[in-house]
């Protein structure tokens, strides 16, 4: 028997897998509560399938497909997870407890190849793209680490890697992630973050209706295109009409992400020109001030003072855009935005 790994699978396709290993197709539904409500550690937990089934299970069927090699907390209670994958890569998850919320920003790739700038996961290049089991696992794991202490309220494509580079396995994953007999989360509570690839950004509008947040960084194609080597393939025009196009569930906003970087791309002038940009679009703004990340990547780059943090915010509001500032968290263990390098600190 082929060995699987069956957090790759929606229902269905484990229903067709169950049958061409001779079993009754009720028992995937069987196996998904057991996998998905229950979280089981072994196949040897499931009493109500019978010994040859459960036999069959231990042989051909991974359960997990991540093993944790590390946990870290910081002091302001954001745990950062590093994961060994089955072929020696590292990948991280990060969990941000804000109570009523906790959300788990997930690993889409090992590494990344899009080389943003002001990026550690783009300096380290790209290992590979991660499978479905891959990226299911990691929310898997860390609930079943957490237990009851706290439970994982919503998701966000934000760690390592670019989503839509990897699309089928992470269309696959969000099935099962919203599939209420899988992990049962509602569409609202999964976002999407990307650096824009056009085409798979309008495939997605119609194949999932999960929120969307565009990492833009910058105001004009220049200073995009050199601080995110994709904006040449994608210039903001082509990416910005794709996010008017794109169809969005009513009261639902497209989130723009955008790390302020001193004396690069925060004076009010580019705030204007945001504000001039995003005109037509039903748009939030994320301001992230960015993190020195950690010392051995000498990006040069700093955090603007809180002056001109505030003021770029108000030229934003001020033209009646919803601008937020989002405070990094997890910084002391190197689990805050552009810092995951999955490396263990041992
Ligand atoms: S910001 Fe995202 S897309 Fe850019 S290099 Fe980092 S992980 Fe890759």
């Amino acid at each position: 028997m082929e060995q699987v790994f069956v957090k790759n699978y929606t229902l269905p396709d484990l229903e067709t897998w169950v049958e061409s290993i001779g079993e009754a197709r009720f028992r995937a539904r069987q196996l998904f509560r057991h996998i998905y409500s229950r979280r089981i550690h072994s196949w040897s937990e499931c009493s109500d399938l019978s010994k040859m089934f459960r036999v069959q299970l231990e042989f051909g069927a991974h359960l997990n497909a991540l093993k944790m090699v590390e946990k870290l907390e910081a002091s302001d209670d954001t745990v950062k997870y590093l994961f060994g994958l089955h072929d020696g890569q590292f990948i991280e998850s990060v969990l941000i407890p804000d109570p009523p919320r906790c959300t788990l920003c997930i690993s889409s790739q090992a590494g990344c190849s899009f080389q943003c700038k002001f990026c550690l996961t783009g300096a380290l290049g790209f290992k590979r793209n991660l499978s479905t089991a891959e990226i299911i696992d990691q929310i898997c794991q860390v609930q079943q680490d957490q237990g009851a202490r706290r439970r994982i309220t919503n998701i966000v494509f934000m760690g390592m890697g670019e989503p839509l580079a990897n699309y089928a396995s992470v269309l696959q994953a969000i099935r099962i992630m919203v599939d209420p007999n899988g992990l049962a989360f509602s569409h609202r509570r999964i976002t999407l973050s990307t650096v824009g690839l056009v085409p798979q950004l309008r495939r997605l509008g119609k194949e999932s209706p999960v929120n969307l947040a565009i990492s833009l960084h910058a105001s004009d194609d220049a200073l995009r295109s050199e601080l995110m080597p994709i904006n040449r393939k994608y210039p903001l025009p082509e990416l910005l009409s794709a996010c008017r196009e794109y169809p969005l569930p009513p009261r639902k906003r497209i989130t723009f992400e955008y790390i302020l970087l001193d004396g690069i791309n925060d004076s009010p002038k580019q705030a204007r020109e945001l504000v001039r940009i995003l005109h037509g679009v039903r748009a939030k703004v994320n301001l992230i001030p960015f993190n020195p990340a950690n010392p051995d990547f000498g990006s040069g780059y700093r955090r603007p003072s809180e002056g001109r943090i505030l003021a770029f915010q108000e030229v934003l509001q001020r033209a009646q855009l919803t601008a937020m500032i989002r405070q990094s968290r997890g910084t002391d263990i190197g689990a805050a935005c552009g810092q995951l390098v999955a490396r263990s600190s041992g």
